[in-house]
């Protein structure tokens, strides 16, 4: 399939006044005498790319095109040349020709490609077997229709049927009607779907899990302890999960493997609509069994990736951050990495990103993390780091957050404007306080949200904090003022968090989590503001906001059109929307076979 490969084809000036002009004519007036003038200058310096007339590639119509652009506007028809938005209007203004593509939307909700700027598609796209997400099974039926789905489409019944973290026992429910009864299939059930395959899966980092007869038979001769009903113990650090995780590692994996793990995780991203990824890293690989699901060789990982680009094979947008976890106070890798990599190097479709999402290893006096942050701020890098933690009583033993926002300031205190100048990120923040948001507010720092609580959080009983976060509320209202707070949505996907973005939208707009229990009250925000902030929020948080996170002329041509109303349909049903027809770049790379795609 074709590619922009960052060539920026046909992307002028005069894309973005033929769009305003249209927009223009769709309201009634006409292109402004400001506009025809920039146009007769652009023709003057021989810029025109296309004569006036010329039909575009693609032209979707009859939609609800939700724009996201500053004034929200929503439009009935867009149209895509040489991969970017050229017109954003109006169906009846929409002109093409007859090598034009036209898609008839037949009245569905369109939205602008979601970018998730924190998860982990690096290590989902090295995972061992035919790694399936369960992340979008709600009972033990749905496993098994989506283990014997895969099973069905994979030539070798030798084949390992996996799903290595990203989902939760808590929302398999054994019994519909209660929510509290959720757990793993067992063994017997496993069999019923997938008889033939083997088949493990597990939760988080390092399990628990569970395995089928033909995976037991196998795992068993590894000296991996099973249980009868195929239940695998999980936990922290080694475990018989984890013990479990290397074989299949040692066994499956290699080159050709993982570009197919690859690109199975992308095609699985194209589906719930996800077209954008700020991958945020892997703990370091030791290759024993005290790695879990977080752990890859952050040295190759991304090179399955990279063939899979250069093979002009690959379907999403991602970006690569550069994770630094050393405990040497001399911190000697990211000095490497500082003097030896270049930041935001790429094209449209993969480039390097900043150091994150950790800068070394801990936050605490004893760690590195003030020096790093001020090598950081030295080569003029963006520093991204994470925060799962809570104010502590006494508040004289400070929380994460509260360390990395000091270690924020020192850097900045050296390098005045570093971390607003280069958009310094503290992401997930589910413990963190309105006095904090401030303090960060104050040297242009920024929030990444995520909604991993869904999946496993409780209701919290601090006082300081009386929601398990984050407080999406609170921060989107701090956003709202003068200079206020940047915050962008991420996922944190694929061990402790889902991937799919309409999961954490629910998180944020109900509070309620799997186990249909609302843990995060009075910091629900709505779902214009949430949608924002996975898409054009995001562009920001990406450096890309000219290029992505909204809907219009000029813009990467990067859409989804959803299988609902996404602003219309019950709380519930805000899990269930998925992308029917997904665009990258003016590609169709996900097609639901809902809509009419002959040309
Ligand atoms: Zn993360």
């Amino acid at each position: 399939m074709a590619s922009d490969n960052g060539k920026r084809r046909g992307f002028s000036r005069r894309r973005f006044i033929q769009g305003a002009a249209a927009a223009a004519a769709a309201s009634g007036s006409i292109l402004s005498s400001a506009a025809r003038e920039e146009e007769d200058a652009e023709e003057k310096h021989g810029r025109r790319r296309r004569p006036p007339n010329d039909a575009p590639d693609t032209v979707l119509i009859n939609g609800k095109i939700h724009t996201m652009d500053d004034e929200g506007t929503v439009v009935s028809a867009v149209s895509i040349t040489d991969g970017r938005f050229a017109e954003v209007g109006h169906s009846s203004r929409s002109h093409h020709g007859p090598n034009t593509k036209v898609i008839d939307l037949r009245g569905r909700t369109v939205v602008p490609g979601i970018i998730d700027n924190h998860n982990h598609i690096v290590l989902m796209g090295n995972r061992p077997g035919f790694h399936t997400p369960l992340e979008n099974a709600y009972s033990i039926p749905d496993v098994q229709a989506i283990y014997a789905a895969r099973s069905a489409g994979l030539q070798n019944r030798d084949a390992w049927i996996t799903t290595i973290g990203g989902f939760h026992f808590n929302h398999i429910y054994g019994n519909p009607s209660d929510p509290l009864s959720g757990r793993f299939p067992t063994l017997q059930e496993l069999d019923a779907a997938v008889p033939n395959n083997p088949a493990f899966m597990m939760i988080s980092f390092s399990g628990p899990g569970a395995t089928n007869s033909a995976g037991k038979a196998i795992l068993e001769r590894q000296g991996v302890v099973v249980a009868s009903n195929g239940a695998i113990a999980g936990g922290f650090g080694v475990t018989e999960c984890s013990k479990a995780l290397l074989y299949l590692r040692q066994t499956l994996l290699n080159a050709a493997e993982r570009r197919r793990s690859v690109r199975d995780a992308m095609n699985y991203a194209v589906t719930v609509g996800v077209t954008t990824h700020l991958d945020q890293g892997a703990f370091q690989a030791t290759n024993t069994a005290a790695d879990g699901a977080a752990h890859e060789d952050n040295f190759t990982m991304h090179i399955p990736f990279l063939q899979v680009y250069a093979q002009d094979k690959a379907i999403i947008r991602l970006r690569i951050n550069f994770l630094h976890m050393e405990s040497d106070p001399a911190t000697p890798e990211l000095v490497q990495r500082l003097k030896n990599a270049f930041q935001f190097l790429g094209n449209d479709m993969v480039k390097t990103g900043a150091i994150g999402e950790f800068i070394a290893a801990g936050t605490s006096a004893t760690s590195p993390f003030v020096a790093a942050a001020k090598r950081v701020a030295a080569a003029g890098w963006r520093a991204e780091v994470h925060s799962l933690g809570r104010r502590n009583t006494p508040a004289s033993n400070p929380a994460d957050f509260e360390l990395e926002i000091m270690g924020f300031e020192a850097a900045n205190a050296d390098f005045p404007g570093v971390v607003r100048e280069r958009r310094w990120v503290i992401a997930h923040v589910p413990g963190i306080t309105q006095e904090w948001i401030d303090r960060l507010q104050a040297i242009g720092g920024n929030l990444s949200l995520t909604g991993w609580q869904y999946l496993a959080g409780n209701p919290t009983a601090s006082t300081v904090a009386p929601y398990a976060g984050p407080p999406f509320r609170m921060i989107v209202d701090s956003g709202k003022r003068r200079d206020g707070i940047h915050a962008g949505l991420s996922s944190d996907g694929m061990q402790i968090a889902p991937m799919n973005p309409w999961l954490h939208m629910y998180y944020a707009t109900t509070g309620i989590n799997t186990r249909r229990v609302l843990i995060n009250p009075n910091q629900q925000i709505s779902r214009e503001e949430v949608l924002s902030l996975y898409t054009r929020q995001n562009g920001w948080f990406l450096r890309e906001e000219d290029q992505l996170g909204t809907i219009e002329p000029g813009k990467l041509a990067d859409l989804v059109v959803l299988n609902s109303d996404y602003f219309a349909v019950p709380n519930e049903d805000l899990k269930k929307i998925r992308s029917v027809l997904t665009v990258v770049g003016g590609n169709v790379v996900y097609d639901g076979g809902v809509l009419d795609l002959r040309d």
